[in-house]
This record gives C-alpha cells, sequence and structure tokens, in this order.
C-alpha cells in the first residue's frame, strides 16, 4: 500500500507521525543550537589553554578536533534518544489507538446487526477517572443496549402480530375452504362467522394503529380543565345500553366537590371506555360494575370495580404488557386483543398519571385503578 494514503487512513499512524515530527524538530534543534555554541564554547573553555599548549598556530586544528568531537558525540546521543522516543511512541500511540478501535470494530459488529456487541471498559470503573476515550467506549456500550432492546421488542412485536394475525386469518381461509368443497352449508350462519373474523381482524389492525400511535408519543393532547364526575357521568350515559343488554349493574359513586383536572377529555372517555368495557366482558350477567372517584393526596383517583371473574395474583403486573392475556381462548372469544389496557396504561401515563390493578382472587372481582394529577 502507499505509505501516505496508508497515513491518510489510519489515525495510529498519523499520531505516530506527529510523535516523529516533534522528535526530529528536537533533534534538529539540538544539533544546529549545538552547532551554533561549539565556537562560543570553545573560545571560552580550550582557547585560553592556547598559551600553554603552544601558541596560536596550534588553535585552527585543535577548534577542528574539537568540533568533530562535540559532533560525533552529539550524533551517537542524539541516535540514542532518537531510537528511545521512537521505541516509546510507537508503544504510546499503540495503547492511544487501542480503544478507538475497540469501538470501531465493535460498532462495525452491531452494523452487521450483532446486537450483543460491547467495548471492554476497565474492570474498576470510577466516573471521576474516566478520560474522554473511556467515556465514548461508556456511551458507546449505552447506546449499544438501546439498541438490543429496541431490537428485541422489534422482534417480539412482529412475532406477536403476526401470530395475532394467523388465528382469524386462518379460521376465513378455513370457512372459505369449507364453502367452495361443499363441506360447509352456504348459509347465512356460515357468513356471519366469517364476517365475525373479518371484524375481529379490523379491530386488531385498528388496535395495533392506535398502540403504534401512543407507542411512538405521536398523538396530541387536547388538555383542558374539566370534572370528572361530568366526564365519568358522560361515558356511563354511552354504555349504559351495553351493560343493560347484558344485565350488569352499572354504578357510580363520584365524590362531590372534586377538584379540575386538566386532562383532553376525549382520551379520558377512551380511558373509561376501555376499562368498563372490560369490566363488562370479564362479569357474567348478574354482577355489578362501579365506577367511583375520589381526591388522594395530589391527584384523583379513579377506580373501576366489578364482580368477575377476577385475576390470580401471579397475572396483575403483566396485565399492561402488550398481548398479555390471562385466558386467551376466553378474551380473544370476546375479540380481545390483549392490546386495550397497553394503549390505557400509555393514555394515563400522558397525563401524568398512574394506573395499575388489584383483585382477590379468582371468581372475587378485579378494580382498575388510575390517578389523574390535580390541574393547579
Ligand atoms: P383484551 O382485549 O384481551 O381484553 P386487555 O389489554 O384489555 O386485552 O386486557 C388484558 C387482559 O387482562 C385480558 O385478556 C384479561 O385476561 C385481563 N383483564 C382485563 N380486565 C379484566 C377484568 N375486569 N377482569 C378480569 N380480567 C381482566
Amino acid at each position: 500500500m502507499n505509505p501516505l494514503k496508508y497515513i491518510h487512513s489510519h489515525f495510529g499512524a498519523k499520531l505516530l507521525l506527529s510523535y516523529l515530527v516533534i522528535i526530529m524538530v528536537g533533534v534538529l534543534v539540538l544539533m544546529v543550537s549545538a552547532e551554533l555554541a561549539v565556537p562560543r564554547a570553545f573560545e571560552r573553555h580550550i582557547a585560553s589553554m592556547g598559551g600553554m599548549m603552544g601558541g596560536s598556530h596550534m588553535m585552527g586544528p585543535l577548534f577542528n578536533n574539537f568540533r568533530a568531537a562535540v559532533t560525533e558525540a552529539l550524533s551517537l546521543a542524539a541516535l540514542a534518544a532518537f531510537t528511545a522516543a521512537v521505541l516509546v511512541s510507537l508503544f504510546v500511540s499503540q495503547r492511544v489507538i487501542a480503544p478507538v478501535r475497540a469501538i470501531r470494530f465493535a460498532s462495525q459488529r452491531i452494523a452487521e446487526g450483532r446486537y450483543t456487541e460491547r467495548v471492554g471498559l476497565p474492570a474498576n470503573l470510577d466516573q471521576e477517572s474516566l478520560d474522554e476515550l473511556d467515556q465514548l467506549a461508556l456511551t458507546f456500550n449505552q447506546m449499544a443496549e438501546k439498541l438490543e432492546q429496541t431490537e428485541n421488542i422489534r422482534k417480539q412485536l412482529i412475532g406477536d402480530v403476526a401470530h395475532e394475525l394467523r388465528t382469524p386469518l386462518t379460521t376465513i381461509q378455513g370457512s372459505m375452504e369449507g364453502l367452495i368443497d361443499g363441506i360447509l352449508p352456504a348459509e347465512e350462519r356460515t357468513f356471519q362467522a366469517i364476517l365475525r373474523e373479518a371484524e375481529r381482524l379490523r379491530r386488531l389492525v385498528d388496535d395495533l394503529q392506535e398502540l403504534s400511535r401512543v407507542e411512538a408519543g405521536s398523538f396530541e393532547l387536547n388538555k383542558k380543565p374539566a370534572s370528572i364526575g361530568g366526564l365519568i357521568e358522560e361515558t356511563l350515559k354511552r354504555m349504559e345500553r351495553q351493560f343493560l343488554e347484558k344485565s350488569v349493574r352499572l354504578l357510580k359513586d363520584v365524590a362531590l366537590d372534586l377538584p379540575q383536572v386538566s386532562v383532553d377529555a376525549d382520551r379520558i372517555h377512551q380511558i373509561l371506555i376501555n376499562l368498563l368495557g372490560n369490566a363488562l366482558q370479564y362479569t357474567p350477567s348478574g354482577g355489578q360494575v362501579t365506577v367511583s372517584a375520589r381526591q388522594a393526596g395530589m391527584g384523583i383517583q379513579i377506580r373501576v370495580e366489578d364482580t368477575g371473574i377476577g385475576i390470580l395474583p401471579e397475572h396483575l403486573p403483566y396485565l399492561f404488557d402488550r398481548f398479555y392475556r390471562v385466558d386467551k381462548s376466553r378474551s380473544r372469544a370476546g375479540g380481545g386483543s390483549g392490546i386495550g389496557l397497553t394503549i390505557t396504561k400509555h393514555l394515563v401515563e400522558s397525563h401524568g398519571g398512574q394506573i395499575w390493578a388489584e383483585s382477590p382472587g379468582p371468581d372475587q372481582g378485579s378494580a382498575f385503578i388510575f390517578t389523574l394529577p390535580i390541574s393547579n
């Protein structure tokens, strides 16, 4: 390879070259200044001895010998110093370049899709004693960690979505094949079943779209001061009929004189509809669902409580994860995609609130509670 090109494309070579230039300049300055200093040094230290050594005709050769001696000694010393300096520069530039090389290598591997790659760091990491290169390696590792997480989420999401889409699609395909082969009767019941699956697919796609919007944070909250009692009242009115049809009682218990909250009314309706929809779905006929609201510290706590099928404690922490369903077949039969609570959680958190679930156990009902900060 052309040496100029090599130096151009290698930081280590550039670093070494810069050291060499410094060494050369040092040696050059040493030689030139010694050369200039020689006559005066000779004058001061040797010339005075001229008389003793046999007169001024000796001065010329003596000076030449003196100069030769100085040049010889100096050249030898400069050579030794030069060699030592080059060796040290080689070592130092290797030390400086090693972490840069490690980061380059790791970034190449990440670019190839190996997200587990990390740069080695000193064992006893002390934030105070980190130099710029250590810090670069540290931030690089943090970036790699984030990339790995995002990649894992992406892979899992694609897997989940494919799995969720496959079930209704398989059912539709099976029914259509059955119709073509004449195994299934071409009657309303068959078409209704196909329609139900198509509707489920559409709902799933809508939910996914909404999920990606809330997860990316690409929705705007149109916050305005509102009374939470009023918002609950409106939602209950909208859902009254569905509860009536399933014979589940719908009750309201909202504390009087609650302070106003600054919220996006449509989003609060969406949260309440999701929670009430679930409560209705998982509560058998004859049961009861209560929506209550009260002040708790600096916020308002809203509780949607049902007397339904309840939830085992081990499921409670995962209910808000996407596609998590306690009983897949039961949830799916009711059109559930397992995304509703994930969307709800994002909406509550975008308002600065929190959401969680409680349940004493199976068949003992459950409660979903969320908070909203009081507007100042
Ligand atoms: P889905 O669309 O399946 O209802 P969600 O995200 O809304 O999805 O809920 C996730 C899971 O949480 C449900 O599949 C169900 O198992 C459980 N769940 C939600 N609400 C209730 C409830 N009120 N009672 C019992 N289980 C519930």
